[in-house]
């Protein structure tokens, strides 16, 4: 008797576990709730049909999907894994939409930087024009024709 050998599903269904035996290398003994989850939504002949159908290098992952898919489905039993799902989902367009609205706070902000740059260069443009002006326009008094014909008539009405 190799009582003590027997893998999780041989043990959970009271029977011998054939030297061969599909559920062996993926429901190990020391952790029985791992068939106990998948036999319990699947059937566990139906678990031992599926792996036999897959082949050998895929078993593994296939096990693990089984029960992780199990899992779920008793923890939530009308949505499963679906409910994870789309609670992702959900998250993926939550984070899309508050990058979208950092992405444009960053837009504005960066407009901003450029409009206070442009009134910078505007208000500068206005100095400098402004003393363009004053510098054009001052000496405009002084050459004024009358200042400078005044002394020449002052000698004519001499
Ligand atoms: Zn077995």
């Amino acid at each position: 008797m190799m009582i003590s050998g027997r893998c999780a599903a041989c043990k959970n269904q009271r029977r011998r576990c054939p030297s061969d035996c599909i559920f062996s290398p993926h429901f190990p003994a020391n952790d029985p709730q791992r068939f106990a989850s998948v036999h319990k939504i699947y059937g566990g002949s139906n678990v031992g049909k599926m792996l036999q159908q897959i082949p050998p290098y895929l078993r593994e992952q296939t096990a693990n999907s089984l029960y992780f898919e199990a899992q779920c489905r008793i923890q939530d039993p009308v949505y499963g894994c679906v409910g994870i799902i789309s609670k992702l989902y959900e998250e993926i367009r939550n984070t899309e939409t508050e990058l979208a609205q950092i992405q444009t706070q960053i837009t504005c902000h960066k407009l901003q930087v450029v409009q206070a740059n442009n009134n910078a260069e505007t208000n500068m443009n206005l100095l400098s024009t402004v003393g363009a002006e004053t510098n054009f326009q001052m000496p405009a008094p002084s050459t004024n024709p009358t200042e400078f014909q005044w002394p020449n008539q002052v000698p004519w009405f001499h």
